[in-house]
């Protein structure tokens, strides 16, 4: 089912005057897997609500919600065929598994129930996709955080939903548990072909499992797009230093050179001040400057955890810490340790021409 918000905006308060949706536009498509991701207070789960019919949006400006072709704008949650999965599993600690499955269907009225066999059928199905069959008749007390969510899940498809809304459904959860439920939500949402929307303030979950993500702030859409296009070209600051660490060189261009403190770099910009950004796999290390980067740091922590080596680095030039992720094969060819001198080189930095401007903070290298 395909879903179309028009001019959906909402204020909250005494008078309205509190505004947590600017008027808003956005199209998913039928099948989409959307990621809402922004800080907290930025609007996701009202506009998940709206969209449930859980919240009514203002009805200055005139908006509209679509489903596919059907108008829901004044439709009661009951009729939009939604299926709903919320970060605290809520589950009916009285019913089994099964039971809290079937649920739905169990209190649907008489004419339209599904026969008692298909609902075991059904129910059942639901169980072995989320693999919890051997715990059918457990009590959710009786089983963990993941479990209970994955139940939730079961639960919510039950009905067949049209569309899927997640409100930060694994935020309670940890790390690894966190992971897999992905994989299960991926997996259910492609096998089952529905229209999903989940909300998350984690840019890693959000890039990982969603086909677009909505990037938003103080109610307002910063960007739409694949997780790809939105690491690559994020569309102004706030977007690129949400989507992941950043490292800032902040300096004074003249004639081509930026240069802060005993920092210096060659770069095409026009004389003035300037603020660029890196991300961690843009610095490379290395023992020596070069023509166009002279940039002195030090080592000041190294974790070696992981796929890359993370080394976190400082300089009397650098405004805040610098983090640089490097492979193994250079963490080794360099013997990196913690209090090592060496040279950050830009293998490629960002600039947004909006972000305010700031100076360069460094202190003039002491003599002697
Ligand atoms: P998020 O889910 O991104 O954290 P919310 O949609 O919950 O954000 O909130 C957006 C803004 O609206 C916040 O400033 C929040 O305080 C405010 N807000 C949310 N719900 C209510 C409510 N029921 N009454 C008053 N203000 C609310
Ligand atoms: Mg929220």
């Amino acid at each position: 089912m395909s879903i179309h918000l028009e001019n959906i905006a909402k204020h909250y308060g005494r008078g309205g005057q509190h505004q947590a949706l600017a008027p808003l536009d956005l199209d998913i498509r039928q099948g989409e897997l959307i990621g809402l991701l922004g800080p907290s207070g930025s609007g996701k789960t009202t506009l998940l609500r709206i969209i449930a019919g859980l919240e009514a949006p203002d009805r200055q400006p005139k908006g509209r919600i679509l489903f596919g072709e059907r108008d829901v704008t004044h439709l009661h949650v009951r009729d939009r065929r939604i299926g709903f999965v919320f970060q605290h599993y809520a589950l009916f600690r009285h019913m089994t598994v099964y039971d809290n499955v079937a649920f739905g269907l169990t209190v649907m009225p008489r004419r339209q129930r599904p026969p008692g066999s298909e609902i075991r059928a059904r129910v059942h199905r639901l169980l072995e996709m989320v693999q919890l069959e051997q715990l059918a008749n457990r009590y959710p007390a009786q089983l963990s955080g993941g479990q209970q969510q994955r139940v939730s899940l079961a639960r919510s498809l039950a009905l067949r939903p049209d569309v899927l809304l997640l409100d930060e459904p694994f935020g309670a959860l940890d790390a690894k548990v966190r992971q897999e439920l992905r994989r299960w939500l991926r997996h259910l949402h492609d096998e089952l072909n529905f229209t999903s929307v989940f909300v998350t303030h984690d840019q890693e979950e959000a890039l990982e499992l969603s086909d677009r993500v909505v990037v938003m702030s103080d109610g307002r859409i910063e960007q739409i797009d694949t997780p790809e296009a939105l690491y690559r070209a994020p569309s102004n600051r706030f977007v690129f230093e949400f989507l992941g660490d950043v490292n800032q060189l902040e300096g004074e261009v003249r004639d081509g050179v930026l240069t802060c403190g005993d920092a210096r770099l060659d770069v095409e910009l026009p004389d003035g001040p300037r603020n660029l950004l890196l991300r961690p796999h843009e610095v490379a290390l290395e023992a020596e400057p070069s023509e166009a980067a002279h940039l002195p740091v030090s080592v000041t922590a190294i974790s070696p955890v992981g796929a890359e080596v993370r080394v976190e680095l400082a300089a009397d030039w650098l405004p805040g810490p610098w983090l640089a992720t490097v492979r193994h094969a250079d963490f080794e060819r360099l013997a990196l340790t913690r209090g090592q001198r060496l040279f950050a080189h830009p293998r490629h930095w960002h600039r947004f021409t909006a972000a305010s401007h700031s100076e360069c903070h460094a202190t003039a290298p002491m003599a002697g």
